[in-house]
């Protein structure tokens, strides 16, 4: 997104935690501005540009905050590292020293601040005194919301009194999803319809008056890929690239799918994959409902995932028990994500809840028919083969009428019908592939969003 804005005006600077990988990545950096006895030791903050890239960053180099295995919000054992709340404070707190130092080449008329890790930063804006400042906070996922104990408000420098449901007060807690909802001038989300939908009691996590009463402020913009990644064109990771004019290819990948999951080697057969957190928002236990039903009109399935310990064990036995037509990976892998996409007939993604979702968009730029549920950014990215979009041609897959085991049932069989009838499965993979899903469209919505933040904080 950042390479896209660059691209219609917006310098950005992208302000990260200090991980490892992070500091390796920058080239040519310099020391821009010491940040002493913050959250346990003293900082610097470096500038420099990513490697690859070249986009400027600003890293915070706090190596006892940042420098540790596991990954950047769990440790090696999956749970949450205990000093959360200090760690993603100091992201937030950066960015409001960023705006009061003396080098104003690098001092931003827009924060655009990202989910709870981000969310103390539209606040700290305003008590360190950066009220000309316009920020921007992106909710990615309501349902994972960053609360600590109020016992941290000391520790984290935030006003006592504003601790309150009328502030960063969320059940008690420190919220620091809900403060950047609470504080920030505008706020969006990764879909329109995610962005209504959290605005009712059924999505909203207990947000949904906060939201509505800021509905002026609040918008959708459905993410893009990277589509230097994302080619079936040139991505290694195929046994076989392929084309819009070329997709009889794939069918060299599809083999190599079906013998790296252990299946049948069947040409014709439907495959089905899923490339998912294994947990109950994906609906990966209505795949399970629904797998007896599946190999029934006779599909197989390659399942790569990880995630709730009860259901990576049931796909596992699902995988004994239906050997040659269940195949299932536990783990998380890049290269086998690509291999999926570029060799399955169809991806099933039937989410309870989906604040955008990437695998539908994936699926459509690589010819693997997205089946997806009616929320959030699926519905507004898939058009559900129904007879009138199939006349007028415009269907790009399945979408589920109700989330549900029969739901889902039906949406296979479904797929399993239109998938025999070749000529109208070509033409809606070929849409898919056509359809623009790149950052340039997201890029020219958020350009406009941040001008509407700063005619608004020039005006209040
Ligand atoms: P969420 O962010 O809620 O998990 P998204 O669909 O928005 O869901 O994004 C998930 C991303 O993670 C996609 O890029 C998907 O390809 C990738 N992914 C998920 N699970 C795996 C896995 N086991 N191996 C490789 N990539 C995965």
């Amino acid at each position: 997104m950042p390479a896209e804005l660059s691209k219609i005006g917006i310098d950005t600077t992208t302000l990260l935690p200090g991980y490892p990988q992070v500091l390796e990545a920058l080239d040519s950096w310099r020391h821009f501005h010491s940040l002493n006895h913050f959250f346990g030791g003293d900082a610097e903050l470096l500038v420099g540009r990513h490697s690859d890239s070249g986009l400027e960053i600003i890293a915070i180099n706090a190596p006892w905050l940042y420098d540790r295995p596991g990954n950047p919000y769990l440790d090696g054992i999956g749970q949450d590292w205990p000093d959360n709340h200090l760690r993603f404070a100091a992201l937030a707190m950066a960015s409001a020293y960023i705006c009061n130092v003396s080098d104003h080449s690098l001092a931003p008329d827009v924060v655009h601040a990202h989910d709870w890790q981000a969310g103390l930063s539209p606040l700290y804006l305003r008590e360190l005194g950066n009220s000309d400042v316009a920020s921007v906070f992106t909710v990615h996922n309501i349902a994972f919301q960053g609360t600590f104990p109020p016992s941290s408000i000391h520790q984290l420098h935030l006003p006592a009194d504003q601790f309150d449901v009328e502030g960063y007060e969320y059940h008690g807690q420190v919220g620091m999803l809900k403060a950047g909802m609470y504080y920030a001038d505008k706020i969006t989300t990764v879909s329109p319809t995610y962005a209504r939908e959290i605005q009712t009691s059924e999505f909203g996590m207990g947000l949904e008056g906060l939201l509505h009463d800021r509905r002026r402020d609040l918008g959708g913009i459905v993410n893009g890929i990277d589509a230097s990644i994302w080619n079936p064109e040139t991505d290694q990771a195929l046994k076989q690239t392929y084309g819009i004019g070329t997709l009889e290819r794939r069918a060299v990948n599809k083999a190599a799918v079906q013998i790296r999951f252990g299946l049948n080697v069947e040409p014709l057969r439907p495959l089905f994959c899923i490339v998912s957190r294994l947990t109950h928002q994906k609906g990966m236990d209505l795949v399970l409902d629904a797998l007896d039903q599946l190999i029934a009109v006779g599909g197989q399935l390659a399942l790569i995932g990880t995630g709730d310990p009860a259901i990576e064990q049931a796909f596992t036995a699902a995988a004994r028990k239906y050997q040659g037509d269940v195949g299932c990976i536990i783990g998380y892998d890049e290269m086998v994500s690509h291999q999926l996409q570029g060799g399955c007939d169809t991806i099933l993604v039937p989410s309870r809840f989906e604040p955008c979702g990437l695998t539908q968009l994936y699926g459509l730029r690589y010819g693997c028919i997205p089946i997806v549920s009616r929320v959030g950014g699926l519905a507004d990215t898939v058009v559900d083969a129904n007879d009138t979009a199939l006349l007028d041609d415009v269907a790009t897959g399945i979408v589920l009428n109700n989330v549900s085991k029969d739901g889902l049932s039906a949406a296979i069989e479904r797929a399993v019908e239109l998938y025999a009838q070749t000529n109208i499965w070509r033409c809606m993979q070929r849409r898919g592939m056509s359809r623009q899903l790149n950052w340039a469209r997201a890029a020219q919505r958020y350009a406009e969003t941040y001008q509407a933040a700063i005619t608004s904080r020039s005006v209040s």
